[in-house]
């Protein structure tokens, strides 16, 4: 059977109205910022710590320099170690074993601490 052609209508569907509008989704999609809550913020190199790695953002409204709010701000940890963690808990491994699991990675952490990661994040839809 013969694959039946496009009609060229669907073909050519540019439009150049919807210019504007794209580049406002576009606009309200990127992290605000925290201070001004304009949208007009750029990349600028990343933060580190004793563990992690966050992406930094300039504001160019501002100046301001902020970390995008990812849900993992503040956490002291990689969010995939928390996301692995909490997924191991969410299958029925315990706290020990997790934290074990978590050791072995070179994760030291606490068994309050996955708990609290859990409580935190163990509602969400986890996929790894
Ligand atoms: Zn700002």
């Amino acid at each position: 059977m013969k694959t039946r052609k496009k009609p060229a209508s669907q073909k050519a569907r540019g439009q150049p109205k919807a210019k504007g509008q794209k580049a406002r989704n576009q606009m309200s999609k990127g992290p605000r910022c925290p201070a001004c809550r304009s949208s007009s913020a750029v990349y600028r190199g990343f933060r580190h710590n004793a563990k992690s790695k966050k992406q930094l953002m300039l504001c160019r409204k501002c100046g301001r320099k902020f970390t995008p709010d990812d849900g993992f701000l503040r956490m002291r940890f990689r969010k995939e170690d928390i996301m692995e963690a909490v997924y191991l808990y969410s299958k029925d491994f315990s706290l020990a074993e997790v934290q074990k699991r978590m050791e072995r990675k070179g994760v030291k952490v606490s068994r309050w601490t996955v708990l609290l990661w859990v409580r935190k994040y163990g509602k969400r839809r986890i996929s790894i």
